[in-house]
């Protein structure tokens, strides 16, 4: 069984002013407030400079001009005051200030609630201007198109039943055992790129051996593409975006009616991987973040949600046992995420 604890990080944004937290640390007092900004000594790197810091309270924001060179919101604040992740940030605000945010499983958010979350909005093509300048080289290449598609692949193999794997399934995402070239002896994935383009195969080893898990043709950045997206990006807009590590954690949630998701091929998000997300969502966007409940996924998945909580809402789903993978998932369980059939 899973259970998924999901927050909000907006809800949380838009509950929690800077000025309450400021109060909680007792810091109100050491700060001036003139108009719309509170000046003060900088809480976080703890200087002298008595105007390195300042908070606009309209924008509920801040900024350390000096040793820290950066600023945020209250999550941001939270998390470089008390060293913690953003989703730890998050669940000392509710904590602190008794926020009634955190949906219980299978809860959807108000609709009404997100609607009114106009001062987030208004902040956002300012950061998408900033952002995108920073944006990498490497977002910039791309993976060229297959010239061609491997040809009497099996679609029978043991491999694929025993990773539970409907013939439908198989037959959806094209896998198949192969028996030539580079991928002889693999299970080979197609993945397309988000216009639907063949651009490479993966190719699994099937079963336990110390062969090499994987194997992407070289020169393919998987780093570029986002596993299943081509497919994801038709579905309704409405529905949440779910994110998982792996091939099998995506088709096996696909096989269970979850056609909105997508695999990172991997526990990192990458800018390129980001911006991909970006056009896929609007400010109001779900996004499921379900990565394997181990110790890479449990540390990347507080990293990625707190990136793309800036451009849409971001869920951050929990396992219970450790272990656990997305494609360990019931169909009920699947069901009741996704918020009924689809
Ligand atoms: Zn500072």
């Amino acid at each position: 069984m899973s259970k998924s604890t999901f927050i909000d990080f907006r809800a949380v944004k838009r509950e929690v002013t800077m000025v309450q937290v400021l109060e909680h640390y007792g810091l109100m007092s050491q700060m001036k407030q003139n108009g719309d900004s509170i000046t003060g000594a900088c809480p976080i790197h703890e200087g002298n400079g008595n105007t390195a810091f300042r908070v606009s309270i309209s924008k509920n924001c801040w900024n350390c001009f000096s040793t820290c060179g950066c600023g945020g919101n209250v999550l941001d604040f939270v998390a470089k005051k008390e060293r913690v992740s953003l989703p730890k940030a998050a669940r000392l605000l509710v904590e602190w200030f008794n926020l009634k945010i955190e949906a219980p499983e299978g809860e959807k958010d108000s609709p009404r609630q997100e609607k009114s979350d106009s001062r987030v909005r208004d902040k956002k093509p300012m950061k998408r201007e900033a952002e995108k300048s920073a944006a990498p080289e490497d977002e910039k290449s791309e993976n060229k198109p297959l010239g061609f598609v491997l040809k009497d692949l099996q679609t029978e193999h043991p491999y694929l039943a025993e990773r539970r794997l409907f013939p439908e399934t198989v037959q959806t995402f094209g896998l198949g055992f192969c028996q030539k070239g580079m991928h002889a002896g693999r299970i080979v994935i197609p993945i397309h790129n988000p216009k639907g383009e063949l651009v490479a195969y993966a190719g699994r080893w099937p079963g336990d051996t110390d062969k090499e898990k994987y194997l992407f043709p070289k020169g393919f950045k998987k780093s570029l593409e986002l596993f299943n997206l081509d497919r994801a990006g038709k579905e309704p807009s409405d529905k949440p975006l779910v994110i998982v590590e792996g091939f099998f954690d995506c088709m096996m949630l696909h096989q269970h009616g979850c056609r909105k998701v997508i695999a990172l091929m991997g526990s990192s998000l990458s800018p390129a991987q980001e911006g991909l997300i970006r056009k896929q969502t609007d400010s109001n966007s779900h996004v499921i973040v379900m990565l394997d409940e181990d110790e890479a996924g449990q540390n990347a998945r507080e990293e990625i949600a707190g990136r793309l909580a800036k451009f849409c809402f971001v869920k951050v789903h929990l396992f219970e046992e450790p272990g656990t993978q997305p494609e360990h998932l019931s169909f009920e369980e699947v069901q009741d995420l996704i918020g009924g059939a689809s």
